[in-house]
């Protein structure tokens, strides 16, 4: 059975998500060549605590920072480190809160400075399958309508769906039932209900889908080196229309700007 939020649940959910929406606003205003992946992950705990909360990712499972940093060909959970960032990279960022108790969880991958034209593709269509992923996202239907819309939009640009790692439910714990996976089959998996509150997160490739894990145990690769993107959004799901909780505003006030 999928626990459904209350609407002052998803009303509390919202504030932790905003604040993460915040945070990678705040991240993105230093993202440029020359800049530690270390640096980053800093000052997102100064801001994240500033605001009363605590970074979500820090110790869990025995993660040693704030923010997941993954450049290029890193998937996902890349660790902050000295690495300088250098033009023409791509950096996903993800970034989790717990606020009043309840988590907020979203991740953006950013350009440093100009990136090639193929790689900038890649980002497009990989935002364009969560936000076709998203639209799913509506009482009365089932998990795998979403995984299904990520899917059929990232396959049409030529890329691959990795298969590892998936979205999962969002509350007053980092990862709840039910698994979102963002490859599958309309119509089938768990039926989603109102207050549902779930982060889809489409991780996409440029090349094949296969992914290898690093020895520092928490760093995913794409195994053929070649780059992949990685956007979340903590939705809540509604009759009629999906109630998305984090914003991406902020961010591209910021990139806007640039
Ligand atoms: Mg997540
Ligand atoms: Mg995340």
């Amino acid at each position: 059975m999928l626990y459904c939020k209350t609407d002052e649940e998803v009303g509390l959910l919202r504030e932790s998500n905003l604040l993460v929406s915040r945070t990678l606003a705040e991240v993105a205003c230093h993202i440029r060549p020359g800049v530690t992946t270390l640096y980053l992950d800093k000052l997102a705990e100064t801001f994240i605590r500033d605001h009363n909360a605590v970074p979500a990712f820090k110790g869990y499972g025995g993660f040693p920072n704030c923010l997941c940093t993954s450049v290029n060909e890193e998937v996902v959970h890349g660790i902050p480190s000295d690495y300088v960032l250098k033009e023409g990279d791509i950096i996903s960022i993800d970034c989790g809160v717990i606020l009043n108790g309840w988590y907020g969880d979203s991740a953006y991958t950013f350009p440093v400075g100009q990136i090639s034209g193929d790689v900038k593709r890649l980002l497009e269509y990989t935002r364009a399958s969560l936000e076709d992923g998203v639209k799913a996202a509506v009482a009365g239907n089932r998990v795998g309508d979403i995984s299904s819309a990520v899917q059929i939009t990232a396959e049409s640009g030529g890329y691959t769906v990795v298969r590892e790692l998936v979205g999962h439910g969002l509350g007053k714990r980092l990862h709840e039932a039910p698994e979102v996976p963002n490859y599958g089959r309309k119509g089938t998996g768990p039926k989603m209900g109102k207050g549902l509150v779930i982060c889809i997160e489409p991780m996409i490739n440029m090349g094949r889908k296969e992914t290898i894990q690093m020895r520092d145990g928490w760093t995913i690769k794409t195994a053929d080196g070649k780059p992949s993107a990685h956007f979340e959004y903590a939705v809540a799901v509604d009759r009629g229309k999906p109630d998305i909780l984090t914003t991406f505003k902020f961010i591209e006030e910021v990139l806007n700007k640039l």
